[in-house]
């Protein structure tokens, strides 16, 4: 017997599943579904007149692959909320069966389960927060729960349970689905039990792209779990759970040029959770800050002063008595609103705004995504598809003093010119956004570089457009990067970042001569770029730029 089949509900069990029209074949007519044949009213949205693919399969595998699982054992939820609710609607009884939580947790499990008409018995953190394998064990040995939610890291208090002991208590109790909710998982040390579900048949993940990736308003997140579990949960579910435009969604934003700025934003927030918690443990009214997923769990001297000055500063946040009395989730958030936050403490940030840019382009024969800041010099990664010029893009990066995480999927196997216009063009937009208002910056730099090449590069960033390139190459291309598209790249980074750029390039090495006009390009944007001592001051008698 499957565990599903074990664990059940038995009416679910004898329900034939949904009798919904059949996914789009390309090439048939469609007249099987009542749609309306016209394309929508709406730009952009081709394909909504359709109904979706009940599991979009694309979709599907590409969430399998991130999770490193079958795409089999994988159900695309609308969001993991929804997968919450599928789980106990498919194996709790009304009236009969049992979900165990361990609070202070997450309130969706307690409040699905009631909807559902299942009694809900919980374990609760030790008094200082920290997970207790066995009260918990010792709970559902005396409840025997169908379902038990564990949260890993915890939502509100950030407590980690670890894959270890996520294992034992799976194994420990063989009649109950033990679901690790992994909402928080992108942000932990803890490495994801995914990998275990099917070799421990109960065992069930939760993932979901609101938190780590960005698409909360696109509601997919997933189950991962034995397949007999998945096929008993496609059985509770609506025929057409999923919005085209969110399969679209998560699409676009889990394409494998974008992962790099995902991991580099984790790290980002990562970094600003501990700065922000540091700083708040030197609040005189903060008694403990713990850190946990994308959030601060507080405990403060008085919650209810707090919510008054909060208020007030229009900062919301989540006050949660019942985790501890003075108990406060704050979500990590951009660098205005953690200033937003800390003055509400009474702490202001010196400094000025981050120079930072992300940005995505897409088009027919480019897809890039790329992160820059000005004020930082690491990390630099880059990964065009050109060897060769990634190693240029490095150089500019790293003679110019700036971060940059940039990937691009482009259509190489045609030709590399639309990867090299098209990155140059972003890198020009990236570091014109991040400039901002350019108040206290150089704003002119040159250099006179190297070896028995003369590399010279003039940058004004003056807002207006301008591309000189004098030299030329005797070969077709060095190291995969067409030399032609050189001074090209030169002109669209100065259309796309309002700069003029003058190159003037000598020598006897191709090779040489062009590493040299991007390292050179790279120091003069340094000096460009740099901020000087009056960080309000615009470098320019017309007051603008
Ligand atoms: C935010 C959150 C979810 C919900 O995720 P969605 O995919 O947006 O529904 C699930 N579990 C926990 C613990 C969360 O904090």
């Amino acid at each position: 017997m499957t565990i599903a089949e074990r664990l059940g509900r038995p009416e679910i069990l004898a329900l034939p599943p949904c009798d919904i029209a059949g996914a789009p074949v390309a090439g048939t007519v469609r007249l099987d579904a009542n749609e309306n044949p016209f394309p929508p009213l709406i730009s952009g949205q081709g394909g909504v007149n359709r109904y979706p693919e009940p599991q979009p399969a694309v979709l599907r595998q590409r969430l399998a692959d991130l999770y490193g699982v079958a795409a089999s054992r994988l159900w695309v939820a609308r969001g993991s909320d929804d997968a919450i609710d599928l789980l106990i609607r498919a194996f709790c009884t009304a009236g009969r069966d049992t979900v165990a939580i361990v609070e202070p947790t997450f309130s969706a499990y307690a409040q699905f389960a009631r909807v559902q008409g299942a009694r809900v018995v919980s374990a609760r953190l030790t008094d200082d927060l920290r997970f207790d394998a066995s009260a918990v064990l010792a709970l559902a040995k005396a409840e025997r729960p169908k379902i038990l939610f564990l949260c890993t890291p915890n939502n509100p208090t950030g407590t980690p349970v670890s894959g270890d002991e996520v294992r034992a208590i799976a194994a420990a109790l063989p009649d109950t689905l033990v679901v690790a909710d992994e909402a928080y998982g992108e942000f932990s040390n803890e490495p994801s039990v995914a990998g275990d579900v099917g070799v421990i048949p109960n065992l069930v993940v939760l993932k979901t792209l609101s938190k780590a990736y960005g698409l909360a308003g696109a509601r997919i997140g997933c189950a991962i779990a034995d397949e007999s579990v998945i096929d008993f949960i496609a059985r509770v579910a609506p025929p057409y759970p999923l919005p085209t435009p969110s399969i679209q969604a998560a699409l676009g934003a889990l394409g494998p040029e974008r992962m790099p700025l995902h991991a580099d934003r984790i790290a980002r927030l990562l970094a600003d959770r501990s700065r922000l918690a540091n700083a708040l443990r030197a609040a005189p009214d903060v008694r403990g800050v713990r850190e946990g997923g994308n959030f601060l769990f507080l405990d403060v001297d008085d919650p209810a002063d707090l919510a008054r000055r909060m208020a007030a500063a229009a900062v919301r946040v989540r006050f949660r008595p019942k985790a501890t009395p003075g108990g406060v989730r704050v979500t990590v958030g951009t660098d205005a609103e953690n200033r937003a936050l800390l003055a509400v403490f009474g702490i202001g940030e010196p400094g000025r705004p981050a120079r930072r840019a992300d940005l995505v382009r897409d088009t027919k024969e480019t897809r890039i995504a790329l992160s820059i800041d000005l004020d930082r010099t690491e990390p630099r990664r880059i990964d065009t598809g050109i060897p060769f010029y990634d190693h240029m893009l490095d150089q500019v990066a790293a003679h110019g003093g700036f971060s940059l995480v940039l990937a691009c999927e482009g259509d190489l196997a045609i030709d590399p010119h639309h990867s090299v216009e098209d990155i140059a063009i972003a890198l020009g937009t990236a570091l014109r956004q991040a400039l901002g208002d350019k108040r206290g910056i150089g704003r002119f730099g040159f250099a006179l570089p190297m070896d028995e090449t003369r590399a010279e590069v003039l940058v004004d960033l003056s807002g207006r457009p301008f591309a000189r390139f004098e030299g030329d190459f005797a070969t077709a291309a060095v190291g995969g990067l067409p030399t032609e598209m050189v001074p090209h790249v030169f002109r669209s980074i100065a259309d796309s970042l309002g700069a003029a750029i003058h190159v003037r390039v000598e020598g006897d090495n191709d090779h040489h001569k062009v590493e040299g006009c991007f390292k050179a390009f790279g120091r003069a944007l340094r000096s460009g770029l740099a901020l000087e001592g009056d960080s309000n001051a615009l470098p320019s008698t017309k007051g603008m730029l």
